[in-house]
């Protein structure tokens, strides 16, 4: 008696549970006849209880084409004994997903089937539209301009977009979600794509990403194809989202200007006539260089030099004549000092400078006199001057220490110019070492 109110009970519970289950469920008979539903099964097919389904089949229920198909397809699962499992169907508006198995008694005999339908149009919508979702984002992030990537706070790459990709030269096919940036930074590294990455900006990058660094930080790469890319940084939760925007056209304007600015400075040194330094530059390098007093290596000497009776030159010849004139002079004096750290200048009219360093005295008198006589053995005709060629006077002075102020400095020039003096007084043509008689500027002036 026990035993048969067990079997009764558990009976009752498995009705129960298939009657209050959510999902169709019946048994068919070998023929797809019904033989017992549950409630749903029974509801969804207008019947008024479970019981008054039993005997009926598709055929009875559904589209006679449909209910061929399910016929078929229940024929075979019971006549190979293979289970049917999560078949998707649509009927109208709404989506199914199905799972038959056979029914089988107890000496292997298919008996009928169980079949299982579950409604999944919600889930179905749920799953379209996070496909929509996926997809409109994708849209999105490929026709960005922008390169897009997120990583995450282990550096591993969640996401990105071609833009991105089409960045690195090298490493494009790398880049792909599950690379970390640590191996990605140092495959970059190992092929030189990013010219301005080092070993350190495996370190610090890294960083960048996890905000340990900044809120927001920009770095800014130059790629070995020469393109130019601003990154910039955001935090997202315990994600890093970076922007890549293409900035070559505006480095490259930056370029040009700093060129331009350049050249405009350099315009400002220069002399036009002769292509030397001019006054201003001049006196701005010695003013640097005497200023901390290294650039100017003790002894230092100046060779002041000017073009004897130029005046009548250009009465003789012309203006035109006489510039030409001015440019030789300068080509030869380019010619003499030419060591690193020489500094020539046309100081103004037929006026130039050399100043020397680590020159002695005696080797600045020698440079001066091979000056003089190169540019005098040139012969450039001069009718204006006894000699007639063109020829120069050069004062030279020297100091045997190292400059140390802007007033050294000035001392010494003012001493070449004496000497100049002494040599034009002496009558020109000719190199003259300052000495304490050399007149003095201003004696000069006044005479
Ligand atoms: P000295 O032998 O005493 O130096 O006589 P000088 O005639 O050379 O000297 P002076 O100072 O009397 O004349 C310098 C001349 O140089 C006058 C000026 O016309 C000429 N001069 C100055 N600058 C230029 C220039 O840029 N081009 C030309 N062609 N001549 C210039
Ligand atoms: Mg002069
Ligand atoms: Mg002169």
């Amino acid at each position: 008696m026990q035993c048969v109110r067990w079997a009764e009970r558990e009976r009752r519970m498995l009705r129960a549970a298939l009657a209050q289950a959510p999902d169709y469920f019946y048994v068919k008979d070998r023929h797809s006849k019904f033989v017992a539903v549950n409630a749903n099964t029974a509801v969804i097919n207008h019947f008024a209880s479970p019981e008054a389904m039993n005997g009926y089949d598709d055929f009875a229920l559904a589209p006679a084409n449909r209910a061929s198909r399910l016929y078929e397809e229940e024929q075979e699962v019971m006549g190979l004994g293979k289970p049917m499992v999560d078949v998707l169907e649509q009927i109208g508006k709404r989506t199914f997903v199905t799972t038959k198995v056979p029914l089988l008694e107890a000496d292997g005999t298919v008996m009928g089937l169980v079949g299982v339908t579950r409604d999944v149009t919600d889930r179905e919508a749920l799953a379209a539209l996070a496909r929509q979702n996926s997809d409109q984002l994708n849209h999105a992030l490929e026709s960005m301009s922008d390169g897009f990537a997120i990583f995450d706070d282990d550096g591993v790459l969640e996401l990105c977009n071609e833009q991105y990709r089409r960045v690195f030269p090298m490493t494009a096919h790398l880049r792909k979600p599950g690379a970390t940036i640590r191996e990605l930074l140092e495959e970059s590294l190992r092929t030189g794509e990013i010219l301005n990455a080092t070993s350190e900006s495996i370190e610090t990058w890294p960083k960048l990403l996890r905000g340990v660094a900044e809120a927001t930080s920009t770095v800014e790469l130059n790629m070995c194809d020469g393109r130019w890319f601003a990154i910039k940084v955001r935090r997202s939760g315990e994600r890093a989202i970076v922007i890549m925007s293409d900035i070559t056209d505006l480095k490259t304007t930056e370029a040009v200007l700093r060129e331009q600015a350049e050249a405009l400075r350099s315009i400002a040194n220069i002399d036009s006539l002769t292509g030397l330094s001019n006054r201003r530059s001049f006196e701005n390098a010695l003013a640097e260089a005497s200023l901390n007093g290294t650039g100017l290596l003790a002894p230092v000497s100046v060779l002041m030099i000017d073009v004897d009776h130029f005046k009548a030159f250009n009465d003789t010849y012309g203006h035109q004549a006489g510039d030409e004139c001015l440019r030789l002079v300068a080509q030869f004096l380019n010619e003499t000092a030419k060591r690193k750290g020489d500094l020539i200048a046309r100081l103004g009219g037929e006026e130039f400078v050399a100043l020397l360093p680590a020159t002695s005295e005696e080797d600045a008198l020698t440079l001066a006199e091979s000056f003089r006589s190169n540019l005098f053995q040139h012969a450039i005709p001069h009718a204006g001057s006894q000699l007639g060629v063109v020829t120069v006077s050069v004062g030279v002075a020297s100091d045997r220490r190292q400059l140390a102020s802007s007033k050294d400095a000035k001392d010494l020039l003012q001493k070449a110019d004496a000497a100049l003096y002494g040599a034009k007084r002496g009558g020109r043509n000719r190199v003259n070492s300052w000495t304490e008689e050399s007149v003095a500027p201003f004696e000069r002036i006044a005479t």
